[in-house]
């Protein structure tokens, strides 16, 4: 561990709060202490109110902000004499609780205080600061994880046994610390749970946690349990395992009734993992930190049943949920983590954002069990104290603040030439509406056009076989399956006559726009029939096929070909459930091939300003790159989900195709 404290930095904050943020922020870089919303921090400060008297706040982490990206407006400013009497109470529920630390607050558009808000109140310092640090559930949630603990840190930390956060814990917290607070006490373990910090000043405060991690890291080291790999297994990568995946996926899919992302992950550290001799036992312990439930589930599925895993499900939410207080519902009981032997570890999520954060939280629970093992063994808590966790109405309330998810939401679309103009369009507007998007294309900028988890961009030429399986197997492996085809990848020759048209000429643009999509298609085509709500393939045509011109030959025969290839398929696939419509785009000038010397030669021929020539349609209008795939990802879409084998004009009216 090294403490990230920059004094430099540190000194251009203007106050206590902006110190609040700044050490926030440096321990939510760390991903071994903080994960995805996970940890809490605040301070506890003076300040005047309008009437002029003093009152001292608690400022707190709300709800919905993650601490590595936290600003001044995510901390909620409570009322610390409020806070203070709330402790004193016998029971609380969650929901009073929940209306108490909302209605005593100093700003009304703060967000929700953090459930430990009364923990933080209790705690006698200015800055307190709250991790799960991966070293010290590690050691938690290992057999005599007590015991170590007081052994690695003796009077400098207070110890509470495992308690429900929220009002309970808070109780416990008064109660405990109280008793066991000495002059030695830096801080305090929250066993299978997390570890605080806490100071008078910020830098301490967050120093005091650095190195209180720190020893626990020490220790695993000094017990040889820190570096763990032990098999490097192969996975055969010229086997392709697409299908397989698409299928699974679909299974999960269709089980969640909602489209879902499953993304492997074949590394190294995780074959070694999996095919440890105990998986079957270390894998179904249960999460490092009940934190995780609501990410993960409480335990991975093995292998690739899905029906059994659910029928598990049902047992353990059966056997926790009878006889409680509240009647709760039943989540989906779908897995979201896969634990297999041949795939890797699957994050299962409904974005790709979701999956994204189940692979980061798996990865750490990994290493946190491995080195639990090697410690003595991995002990998660009970599956009554997690089922309580996945249940709590509080936990429950941050998924629900996603809601039901844009159109394509669990979505996976592929797109050609994707790199520039009408394909780059396509990948944002499918972006827009929720898909994830695998983007090929022969310029390798096209893998750097976005840094986003629902986004992968891949070199192809898509005019050979073996890279358009390659890209097939990588986009599975990242996302699952494939919903949606558009197919934009093509040439556009120069213009030339019949009478001097080569072979090789012919061939070429015959090779990139007719045989390349043929392939595609072909190869496409399982992975499409496995689409949870239907396959849907778009094709970019051309003005040329309904209204060609001289001298276009080559280019408006592949442009005709693949509209033809688009209709068969549309005969063939319906019975699959797969749509397919073409759209031919016409005068599209913001894309690579138009540039302002071409543009202005074009309009002068013509005897016209360039704005007159790109207006020279029936509307007058100018067509976008942006229009046509508008009107590319509304055809996958519910909009025309009676619709296939169509073509349909995005031109501004040509008299000629009308
Ligand atoms: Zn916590």
């Amino acid at each position: 561990m090294k403490s990230l404290w920059n004094q430099k930095e540190a000194e251009q904050c203007e106050n206590e709060l902006d110190l609040r943020v700044y050490s926030s922020r440096l321990l939510g870089q760390d991903k071994t202490l903080v994960l995805h919303g996970g940890g809490n921090t605040s301070v506890k400060i003076n300040e005047k109110n309008i009437l002029g008297e003093d009152e001292s706040i608690l400022y707190v982490k709300g709800s919905g902000w993650d601490l590595e990206f936290i600003e001044r407006p995510g901390f909620s400013p409570v009322r610390m004499e409020h806070l203070l009497k709330l402790a004193e109470l016998k029971v609380l529920s969650d929901s009073q609780m929940v209306n108490e630390l909302k209605t005593h607050m100093v700003q009304a558009s703060a967000p929700t205080p953090s459930v430990e808000a009364i923990l933080h109140a209790i705690l006698p310092y200015k800055y307190v600061d709250h991790t799960h640090a991966d070293a010290v559930v590690t050691i938690t949630n290992s057999n005599d994880g007590l015991q170590r603990i007081k052994d690695i840190y003796g009077d400098k930390v207070v110890i509470l046994p495992y308690c429900m956060p929220g009002f309970d814990l808070s109780r416990l917290c008064a109660d405990e610390f109280r008793k066991q607070v000495t002059d030695k006490t830096l801080g305090m373990v929250l066993m299978n749970h997390g570890i605080f910090s806490f100071a008078g000043t910020a830098k301490e405060s967050y120093e005091r946690m650095i190195s209180l991690v720190d020893m626990a890291e020490d220790y695993i080291k000094q017990q040889k349990a820190w570096n763990l790999l032990q098999v490097n297994h192969e996975v055969d990568e010229h086997v392709s395992k697409h299908l397989e995946i698409a299928r699974l996926r679909k299974d999960i899919s269709d089980r969640a009734e909602k489209p879902m992302i499953v993304h492997f992950n074949a590394g190294i550290k995780y074959l070694d993992y999996i095919h440890r001799e105990n998986i079957g036992d270390i894998s179904q312990q249960g999460p490092a930190t009940p934190d995780h439930v609501i990410r993960t589930k409480r335990l991975p599925m093995l292998g690739r049943d899905v029906d059994n895993y659910i029928e598990d499900y049902k047992q353990y939410f059966k056997k926790h949920a009878t006889g409680r207080k509240q009647a709760v519902a039943m989540l989906d009981p779908t897995p979201r983590v896969i634990i297999d032997h041949e795939f890797g570890i699957g994050a299962v999520g409904a974005t790709a954002k979701d999956a994204a954060i189940v692979a980061d939280i798996y990865d750490h629970t990994v290493d946190i069990i491995l080195r639990a093992t090697a410690l003595s063994e991995y002990k998660a808590l009970p599956a009554s104290d997690i089922f309580d966790v996945e249940y709590w109405e509080l936990e429950q309330a941050k998924l629900k603040k996603s809601g039901a998810g844009p159109v394509f939401s669990g979505e996976v679309a592929m797109v050609t030439g994707a790199a520039s103009g009408i394909g780059l369009a396509c990948v944002e507007s499918l972006l827009a509406r929720g898909a994830a998007v695998v983007g090929l294309d022969i310029d390798n900028k096209v893998e750097s056009l976005f840094q986003r988890a629902d986004y992968l961009g891949l070199t192809c030429d898509v005019s050979i076989q073996q890279h358009i399986v390659q890209a097939l197997d990588k986009g599975i492996r990242r996302f699952g399956g494939l919903d949606m085809l558009v197919l934009n990848a093509g040439i556009f020759p120069k213009s030339r006559n019949i009478s001097e048209l080569s072979n090789e000429f012919w061939r070429e643009v015959m090779q990139i726009n007719l045989d390349a999509n043929l392939m595609i298609m072909r190869e496409a085509y399982p992975l499409l029939k496995l689409a949870p709500k239907g396959g849907r393939v778009v094709m970019m045509g051309s003005k040329n096929v309904p209204a060609p011109g001289p001298g276009a030959a080559a280019y408006s025969v592949s442009k005709a070909g693949i509209t033809q290839l688009a209709r068969i398929a549309a005969l063939e696939w319906g019975a699959d459930n797969i749509r397919i419509n073409t759209l031919h785009p016409d005068a599209v000038f913001d894309t690579a091939i138009w540039t302002d010397e071409v543009l202005n030669a074009r309009a002068e021929s013509y005897g016209l300003t360039v704005d007159e020539y790109k207006r020279k349609n029936i509307l007058k209008t100018e067509v976008s790159s942006h229009d046509v795939a508008e009107l590319a990802a509304e055809m996958c879409g519910p909009l025309f989900s009676k619709t296939t084998g169509a073509q349909l004009p995005v031109d501004g009216g040509n008299d000629r195709v009308i």
